[in-house]
């Protein structure tokens, strides 16, 4: 059955009425809109047609699309995709299918984040052969207002890294988010209470970059329906609170080449193989200008910083979590790198992106890693870090904006459309940050100065 046939048998059968057909924004943020299917063999042509050549939209108020005079897109569905939203109705229920957004030219849009992960994903495959797997794991926060101050969110549960109840409060909304996942074909791994109060992380099987990427959107908005089934929000903010741990989305990495995973090898160091090594060295190498995207918010750098597990420093190791990178024990097909910067805020299609040119200029340039660093970076001191060459992430947005400016080989992935849109959007938003007075400040100089 091709996959047009096997999508209407899916909304036959699951007595489907409304088909939301998705896309995300340069930012990430997820949206649709919504096709009601009509009864009769008349709008079973209709349904046929739509799903076959997509759908149109106005493209010109979507953040990072294009301007007026060219606002006509079209929205052509990846029907592998289609699937039933659990959290709405179950009867004439409601079925999300995510879309690759076309100009009316009939040409995949430039500024479309999906497009641009599957351009250099093509790359990879028709240069090495390749393919490239991502496994994320994204942490979030449940919060609830303040009973002291309504206009204030504090973490929902007092629990810790693993704890069980009654100090975690949320093992029910863990229970049904995984329920709805799998629902929604994800395989579940894990779901724990994470390090801070009110904190999660459910993680997924890794998959190749682009189901991956997908995933990651899914995930994030069924979170936050299931939070809020519960009466509370969830919330993918790098760091929602001063002082406790933030939230991460470590990628877990590897590039397989011609069908087989690459980066194992039983004689090379540490038994790695030159691939990997080199996709290791790519990544350190560009590590600053991937940030940008990343770690694209000013929360975002209020993360990066020493004690709280989250990576500050550019370098790799085998075990030690303070560096950028971390290679796993597990050797073998399981042969993978754990990068550590990115943060939930990221638009995952991007953030694959430029983790995979980096990786790939890296393997192309047959680029060798320095020595792994098995030491606690956190406890170095600044002059012994500069011996070691130990170079650190930037501390803001703006450098980071000023790093990618400088790569042109994450540049070129992103491609003008998206490079352009993204630095006028994230500049406006750091001189917004820049010029707002915080609350930092007026507890700080109001009264003594
Ligand atoms: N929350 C940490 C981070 O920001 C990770 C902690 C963990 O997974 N143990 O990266
Ligand atoms: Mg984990
Ligand atoms: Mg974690
Ligand atoms: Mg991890």
């Amino acid at each position: 059955m091709d996959l047009v046939e096997k999508a209407l048998d899916y909304i036959k059968t699951n007595d489907v009425k409304f088909i939301r057909f998705q896309f995300v924004d340069i930012l990430g943020a997820p949206k649709n809109v919504a096709y009601p299917v009509k009864p009769g063999e008349k709008g079973l042509e209709e349904l046929r047609e739509i799903l076959t050549e997509g759908i149109h939209f106005d493209g010109s108020s979507i953040k990072g699309f294009v301007p007026i005079e060219h606002s006509d897109m079209l929205l052509k569905p990846d029907l592998s995709t289609l699937s039933v939203l659990p959290w709405r109705p179950t009867e004439k229920s409601v079925a999300r299918v995510i879309c690759d957004v076309y100009t009316p030219e009939g040409k995949p849009f430039e500024g479309d984040p999906r497009s641009c992960l599957k351009k250099i994903m093509n790359q990879l495959k028709e240069d090495l052969n390749g393919e490239y797997f991502v496994g994320p794991e994204p942490e979030f926060f449940l919060v609830k207002p303040d009973p002291h101050n309504p206009h204030r969110m504090i973490p929902a549960d007092i629990g810790g890294y693993f704890d069980m109840e009654p100090l975690d409060d949320a093992p029910d909304i863990r229970r049904d988010i995984v329920l709805a996942l799998e629902n929604l074909g994800f395989h579940v791994e894990a779901s724990h209470h994470e390090v801070a109060p009110g904190q999660h992380e459910v993680d997924f099987k890794f998959d190749n970059a682009l189901k991956t990427a997908d995933s990651v959107v899914t995930f994030k908005t069924t979170i936050k329906m299931i939070a809020k089934k519960y009466g509370l929000m969830a919330t993918f903010m790098p760091k929602p609170f001063y002082g406790m741990n933030g939230n991460g989305m470590h990628c877990h990495q590897s590039v397989w080449l011609d069908g087989k995973p690459s980066f194992y090898d039983e004689n090379g160091p540490y038994q790695l193989s030159e691939t990997c090594l080199s996709y290791i060295a790519g990544i350190l190498e560009h590590a600053k200008a991937i940030v940008a995207i990343t770690n694209p918010t000013v929360n975002s750098y209020k993360r990066l910083v020493p004690g709280y597990e989250a990576p500050v420093n550019i370098a790799w190791a085998n075990k030690n979590r303070s560096a950028i990178i971390r290679v796993p024990a597990i050797r073998g097909k399981g042969t993978r790198i754990e990068f550590r910067a990115p943060d939930p805020s990221c638009n995952p299609y991007l953030a694959f992106t430029v983790m995979l040119a980096a990786g790939l200029d890296g393997i192309k340039k047959k680029l060798t890693p320095p020595e792994p660093v098995e030491r606690n970076i956190f406890t170095m001191s600044d002059k012994e870090k500069k011996e070691l060459g130990i170079e650190s992430v930037p501390s803001n947005l703006k450098e980071a904006l000023e790093e990618l400016e400088n790569d042109p080989v994450l540049k070129k992935a992103l491609g003008d459309h998206i490079y352009e849109q993204f630095m006028e959007i994230k500049t406006a938003e750091w001189d917004s940050f820049r010029t707002s007075v915080t609350d930092w400040e007026i507890k700080t100089y109001l009264r003594i100065l």
